[in-house]
C-alpha cells in the first residue's frame, strides 16, 4: 500500500489570517471503486486489468487505466487498447453494500457526512480533533479502516474548503492521502493546470490555452472583465472564486441519526448476569463517547438483548434528564439488565445491546447549568477519559471491572453498530 502524503508548508508571507491547521474538510474518494470491489471479491484478477460493464465499460482498474482506458467507454475500444483486460458484469448490489460499509466507517469519525456519490464523501472533521487527533491522523486511520472492514482502497485530500479537498483527493490517488494546510493553498493549486478545475472542461480549456493560460495562477491573476469577455460572466466569476479557493459552502449532513447504539455478540449463551454486566458497562463507554462527540444528549435508553433462542427482546425506560454522561446511563442500563435477569436466567443471552434515543443537541448554555448533582454525573472525568483514550488508545484507561476481562477489553476495538 502506497501511502503519498503532500504537504505544502506556507510561506511565512503567504497566511492571511488563515492559521495552520484548520483544514478540516477531507473529500474521501474510493479508487476503481466497481473495479475494487470485483478485484476484492475475486482473488483471480488482482493485479489484472479489470474492466466493469458489457457493451459499454462504467468503470476500469488501475491496471486497466494505465492502459490509457477512461470510462465511460464502450468496450471495443477498451479492447482494442487492453486486449488482455479481464471484463466482468456489474454487481450493483455488491456496490451498494460496499458503499453502505464504506459510510458506516465514515460516520463513526464525525457526523458530518456529506455523500455526494456511490463511493465519494465530504467528511467535516474540525469537531474530532479532540476525540481522534488531527484530520491527518483521521484520514490515515479511515483509510486503515475502510482497507481492514471493507477491503477497499480510498483516497483521501484534505482542506480548508470541500472544492479544494475534492481536487487534493485527486491528488492523492491511487490510495493515499493529500494534505493541503492552511495557508498553503495557493502554493498547491496555482500551480496545477487549469483541466484539474471543476468547470473547465474541453472547449474552456482551449479557449484558455489559446489566451495563454495554461495554469490555475494564470487563470487567476487575469483580470476579471478578461476572464468574462472570453467565458462569460457567471462561468469567469466561478473560475475565479475558486482559483482563489473561495468556497463557503458547508459539509452537510443528511437528517441527523435517530439513536446511537452500539453492541456485543457473546458467543456461547450467557445466563451470568453478572457477566453480561461487565459487557454493558463496556458498551455503555462506547455509546456515551459518541453522544458527546455527536454533541447530543440522550432521553430513553433501550436494552436489547438476543436470547439463547434467537428471539430478541428490547427494555427500554427514560431518565429524567436527557444525558451523555456514562454513570446515569450506567444506571439506566442496569435497572433494564436487572429487569431482564429472570428470562436471561431462563433462557440465556447470546447478544446485549444498548441504544440511546430521543436525542436532543446538546445546548451549551445548558452545560452551564448546575444539574450534575454531586456524586452522580461528571462530565469533566468522562471528557478526560475521552481524550486520554483518543491520544493513546481504548486500553489506556478502562473501568477496574473490564481489567480482568481480555475478551471485554477486545470488544473496545469493535466498530461502533448503528441501530
Ligand atoms: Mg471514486
Amino acid at each position: 500500500m502506497c501511502e503519498r502524503v503532500f504537504v505544502n508548508r506556507p510561506a511565512a508571507d503567504e497566511t492571511p489570517g488563515g492559521e495552520v491547521g484548520d483544514a478540516g474538510i477531507l473529500h474521501a474518494d474510493l479508487d476503481a471503486f466497481f473495479a475494487s470491489v470485483e478485484q476484492r471479491d475475486d482473488p483471480s484478477l488482482h493485479g489484472r486489468p479489470v474492466l466493469v460493464g458489457g457493451g459499454v465499460i462504467v468503470a476500469a482498474s488501475y491496471e486497466a487505466k494505465a492502459f490509457g482506458i477512461k470510462t465511460p467507454t464502450n468496450e471495443r475500444a477498451a479492447r482494442r487498447l487492453c486486449p488482455n483486460a479481464v471484463v466482468v458484469s456489474p454487481r450493483f448490489d455488491a456496490y451498494l453494500e460496499a458503499s453502505r460499509a464504506v459510510f458506516a466507517c465514515f460516520r463513526n469519525v464525525t457526523p458530518f457526512v456529506e455523500g455526494i456519490s456511490i463511493d465519494e464523501a465530504f467528511l467535516d472533521v474540525r469537531g474530532a480533533r479532540r476525540l481522534f487527533g488531527t484530520p491527518e491522523a483521521i484520514a490515515a486511520q479511515l483509510r486503515t479502516t475502510v482497507r481492514a472492514d471493507v477491503g477497499l482502497p480510498v483516497s483521501i485530500g484534505i482542506a480548508t474548503t470541500k472544492f479544494l479537498a475534492k481536487v487534493a483527493s485527486v491528488s492523492a490517488k491511487p490510495d493515499g492521502i493529500c494534505l493541503v494546510p492552511a495557508g498553503g493553498e495557493l502554493g498547491f493549486l496555482h500551480p496545477l493546470p487549469v483541466e484539474r478545475l471543476w468547470g473547465v472542461g474541453p472547449k474552456t480549456s482551449e479557449r484558455l490555452h489559446s489566451m495563454g493560460i495554461a495554469t490555475v495562477g494564470e487563470m487567476a491573476n487575469i483580470p476579471d472583465r478578461v476572464l468574462a469577455a472570453a467565458l462569460g460572466r457567471a462561468h469567469a466569476a466561478h473560475l475565479h472564486a475558486i482559483a482563489w479557493n473561495r468556497d463557503p459552502r458547508r459539509v452537510r449532513a443528511p437528517a441527523r441519526r435517530r439513536s446511537i447504539g452500539s453492541q456485543s455478540a457473546l458467543g456461547r449463551p450467557r445466563r451470568d448476569v453478572e457477566e453480561l454486566d461487565t459487557a454493558l458497562l463496556a458498551i455503555v463507554d462506547r455509546v456515551a463517547r459518541r453522544l458527546r462527540a455527536d454533541e447530543r444528549l440522550a432521553r430513553t435508553i433501550t436494552l436489547r438483548l438476543r436470547l439463547g433462542d434467537s428471539e430478541r427482546i428490547s427494555r427500554a425506560l427514560s431518565v429524567d434528564m436527557p444525558t451523555d454522561l456514562n454513570e446515569p446511563i450506567v444506571v439506566a442500563a442496569r435497572e433494564l439488565l436487572a429487569k431482564a435477569a429472570p428470562i436471561i436466567e431462563e433462557r440465556g443471552a447470546t447478544l446485549i445491546g444498548l441504544a440511546c434515543s430521543n436525542l436532543v443537541p446538546r445546548d451549551p448554555l445548558q452545560l452551564t447549568l448546575p444539574f450534575a448533582r454531586p456524586g452522580r454525573a461528571n462530565r469533566a472525568l468522562d471528557l478526560a477519559v475521552d481524550d486520554l483514550q483518543s491520544r493513546f488508545g481504548n486500553a489506556v484507561i478502562t473501568r477496574a471491572s473490564l481489567v480482568n476481562d481480555s475478551r471485554l477489553r477486545h470488544s473496545f476495538a469493535e466498530p461502533l453498530y448503528e441501530s
